[in-house]
Formats: C-alpha cells, sequence, structure tokens
C-alpha cells in the first residue's frame, strides 16, 4: 500500500499498479468542506449532506488528480450485479444503476462510492481496458466481480491470467458479523466453499468479504491480486465505516482512469 497526497488531499493506491499508465486512487475522508457526520471528504449525494458540500468536494479531488470533472463517469450504486459498458462522460445525465464499471476510453474517469463495501480494481494491460467494482456481501454473493470480468472478456478480450487485480479499503473480517440470511444464500452460492468464509467471533459470525472476492477473482483465472488490508471500521479517521458509525457517515471516493 502507499499513500499518495496531492493538493492536501491523500489517497491510496496499490503498489501492484505503481508502473502502470492509469491513475486510481481510494481517498480517505479528509480534506473536504462536509461537516460532522460526514466529515469531511464525502461523495454521497443520498446520505443527507448538501449537494454543495459534496460538489465541492468532487471538484477537489478531480483537481488532486489533475482530471477535468466533465470526464466523469458513475453510477446509482444499488448492491446489484449489472455491469455498465462506460463509453462517454455522464455529463450531467442520470445515473444508470450498476455495480460495476468497465471502459477503454482514457477520456473517461470512473467514480465510485464507499462505506464498508468493497472497492476491486481490474486492470488489464494487454487492451489497456479497466474496470471498478462495488462489492457489499450481496454483490459478493452474487459474484459481481466474475460479472465484470466476463464483461471485459467478451468486450475487449480480456484474458483474466493477464489482469492486475487491488482488493481496497473495506469492512474486514474482524468487524462484520452477519446473520443467517447472509449464512444461507452464500451456502447456496458457494457450496461447500462458503465455510472458509465465514468464522465465529464473540458468540457471533463474521463473514469475510476480502478473502471471498479473492476467491472468486482466483476462480475466475486472476493471478495479481494484491488486498490493502485496511479495514474500515476499524479505521474511522481515515475512512467511512457504515457499521461503525451506524449508518450515519459519508461515502469516501474510488477513481479509475486509464491515462490520456
Ligand atoms: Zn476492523
Amino acid at each position: 500500500m502507499t499513500y499518495i497526497k496531492s493538493n492536501g488531499i491523500l489517497r491510496y493506491e496499490f503498489e501492484s499498479f505503481r508502473d502502470a499508465p492509469i491513475l486510481h486512487g481510494i481517498f480517505t475522508r479528509n480534506g473536504g468542506v462536509s461537516p460532522a457526520p460526514w466529515a469531511s471528504l464525502n461523495l454521497g449525494g443520498t446520505v443527507g449532506d448538501s449537494r454543495e458540500n459534496v460538489i465541492e468536494n468532487r471538484r477537489r479531488i478531480f483537481e488532486s488528480i489533475q482530471r477535468n470533472v466533465n470526464t466523469l463517469y458513475d453510477v446509482w450504486q444499488v448492491h446489484g450485479i449489472e455491469v455498465i459498458r462506460a463509453t462517454q462522460p455522464r455529463n450531467g445525465n442520470p445515473h444508470i444503476p450498476g455495480d460495476a464499471m468497465i471502459t477503454n476510453n482514457p477520456y473517461l474517469t470512473l467514480l465510485m462510492r464507499f462505506a464498508d463495501c468493497v472497492p476491486i480494481f481490474l486492470y488489464d494491460p494487454q487492451n489497456n481496458a479497466i474496470g471498478i467494482v462495488h462489492a457489499g456481501w450481496q454483490g459478493t454473493i452474487r459474484k459481481v466481480v466474475q460479472h465484470t470480468i466476463t464483461a471485459m472478456m467478451s468486450d475487449y478480450g480480456t484474458i483474466p491470467g493477464n489482469l492486475l487485480a487491488g482488493i481496497g479499503p473495506s469492512i474486514g473480517p474482524d468487524h462484520y458479523f452477519v446473520g443467517n440470511d447472509v449464512i444461507d444464500q452464500a451456502k447456496a452460492a458457494f457450496g461447500r466453499d462458503w465455510l472458509n468464509f465465514f468464522q465465529p467471533l464473540n458468540q457471533s459470525i463474521t463473514f469475510d468479504l476480502w478473502s471471498t472476492n479473492y476467491y472468486l477473482l482466483e476462480e475466475i483465472g486472476v493471478h495479481h491480486i494484491e488486498v490493502a488490508g485496511i479495514c474500515t471500521a476499524c479505521n474511522t479517521d481515515h475512512w467511512y465505516s457504515h457499521r461503525a458509525e451506524k449508518g450515519k457517515t459519508g461515502r469516501f471516493g474510488a477513481i479509475f482512469a486509464l491515462e490520456q
């Protein structure tokens, strides 16, 4: 893991992406204008924070990476498995529901929002294509990351073994307690392997979203996988955590773009 500070804004980068002709990062919650409980670099437009604050925070992020905000493409994240093929900037058009975006257009900057769910970055150096995924428990169990790679295979000719993948800051297995509804769906989705992803802790059961998505990446043929290993709930000074902050919090931004 590496932290980069640019124009007062801190972002996390994957070391395995360092020499690639891409721009990526997961922004911490610091350096923005939003008041508590969204303090301060909140990118979430549906969490109660003002529209003006969110727009100013977004401006700061784009300024820090020296991209024009007009290159933005983002979606309405709904905990599903829809993969959106981004071909041009959203440009004020309504958000399309989706939980993954792929593109090979270097003039787009993909943006997603997180507060415990898992950001997964996919870079195909052979075909100069990228994908970014939002995987909470529902998206993980419904294998959204595999749906995203399948879309990259069909649209760009991606070979999974060539992909570089990064699993970003999100709620860790030490903090992610789940109920029987989640366990039942995981049993149905993973068969006997479900046992690898759940552990007893303090008379309850935790779900390991990191190792589950790692498994899903490996299962489809990805070998190069970097895991940030940063738990949002353990580190609310740097990250928003829906669980740790009992739903009263913001959303941090993750951006991914091909160099222009
Ligand atoms: Zn934790």
